[in-house]
């Protein structure tokens, strides 16, 4: 294993010819230059998969930082598939910029694989399916989380391969899809969400951006506590993970019509949190953006953009399965406030008389809602 000094000692002249060398395999597979980066990558580890333990940090120090050492930007264009092509490239580029993956690493080869299995499906196919697009989607955010253990990480490689997207006309979904249409043409919503991306941005939405453009895909997957992220022009809502939540409060004595209500407010929350990075993410045409961080005005904290979303409408942070099981919460209101912003009003949601419980988690992933909660209680 080489380590940094060494590679720092590389001749200019030797850099300059690998260079060379890039350039043309660029030209001759008429990809940009990024493109070959997943390549590399595979064949990389495909030499090294014979040691029980794979240093991503490695392959990092010894090639990446060559080809490209800083960060990718991913211009949104959807529906290309040249750009989901890309978002292999971006994976990796993003863990080589990790401080997780230069400070600590050192993975179980036999865990790791299981990122480059998800890389490998469809290597030579242009076409990606939609479970492919979705997990490619969310290896893009998750590339940039403040995960610090080769656990957490190889645990959600291993989960993510599991990911598929529901189809459209399952029956379960029905009610799902049509509150989501409600969600999208209230008033009151879509003001706040431009509103949120406008103060972040700085660039006008009006005419640019359509919440009705946005297309929702359920996913099943066995990644427990992942509630959504974003996708290009899309949100992903893990069914799996509904499922998971009406269980706990089936279990939990929760009445069939709270537990109704209490979906529906915690996919509101889901869905106004996503659409913002999807949102965020268009407007500065780069999918691959770190969450900004935002200086609430007169406030010291920093706050992640999805999370400064979902206050434009709760307020706070808020843990709707915490808040239920608090002798403090009030439904009535909660649920009052949820049908008259739907209906278009611009109501300010009064956090004390909800009596709802904060969300406290420390915010680790950029565009993925994941509830670490639910084996808390
Ligand atoms: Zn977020």
């Amino acid at each position: 294993m080489k380590q940094a000094a060494d590679i720092l000692r590389l001749e200019k002249e030797t850099a300059e010819k690998l260079a060379a060398k890039v350039f043309q395999k660029i030209k001759f597979r008429g990809f940009p230059v990024i493109k070959m980066i997943t390549s590399e990558f595979i064949k990389y580890f495909d030499e090294n998969s014979k040691q029980p333990k794979f240093f991503f940090s490695s392959f990092k120090f010894e090639i990446l930082d060559r080809i490209t050492p800083n960060k990718m930007e991913l211009p949104y264009i959807n529906g290309s598939t040249q750009f989901s092509l890309l978002f292999r490239d971006c994976i990796i580029s993003n863990l080589g910029i990790n401080p997780y993956f230069y400070e600590k690493d050192g993975h179980r080869t036999d865990h790791f694989s299981k990122l480059i299995e998800i890389l490998k499906e469809n290597r030579y196919d242009e076409y990606l399916n939609e479970d492919q697009k979705g997990k490619l989607s969310f290896l893009v955010h998750f590339s940039k989380s403040l995960c610090d253990t080769a656990d957490e990480w190889d645990d959600f490689f291993y989960r993510i391969s599991s990911l598929t997207i529901v189809n459209q006309t399952d029956p379960q979904l029905k009610n799902f899809y049509a509150y989501y249409k409600q969600i999208q043409s209230s008033k009151s919503i879509n003001k706040r969400i431009r509103k949120a991306v406008e103060l972040v941005t700085g660039k006008t939405t009006e005419g640019f951006l359509n919440f009705s453009d946005i297309k929702l895909n359920f996913f099943n997957s066995i990644v427990v506590g992942l509630n959504g992220f974003a996708g290009t022009d899309c949100i992903y809502v893990s069914h799996s993970s509904i499922k998971n939540f009406i269980q706990i409060l089936s279990s939990n004595g929760i009445s069939d019509e709270n537990i109704r209500k209490l979906v529906k407010l915690n996919f509101t929350r889901i869905i106004i949190h996503e659409i913002c990075h999807v949102f965020i993410r268009k407007t500065l045409n780069n999918f691959n953006l770190s969450s900004p961080k935002i200086f609430s005005l007169g406030k010291e904290e920093n706050l992640i953009f999805g999370v400064f979303a979902e206050k434009q409408i709760f307020q706070e942070r808020i843990s709707w399965i915490k808040s239920i099981f608090s002798s403090k919460f009030n439904m009535a209101y909660c649920w009052d406030f949820l049908e008259k912003i739907l209906d278009g009003d611009d109501l300010i949601f009064d956090f004390k008389n909800s009596g709802c419980v904060l969300n406290t988690s420390k915010i680790k992933y950029m565009a993925i809602d994941f509830e670490e909660s639910y084996d808390l209680l």
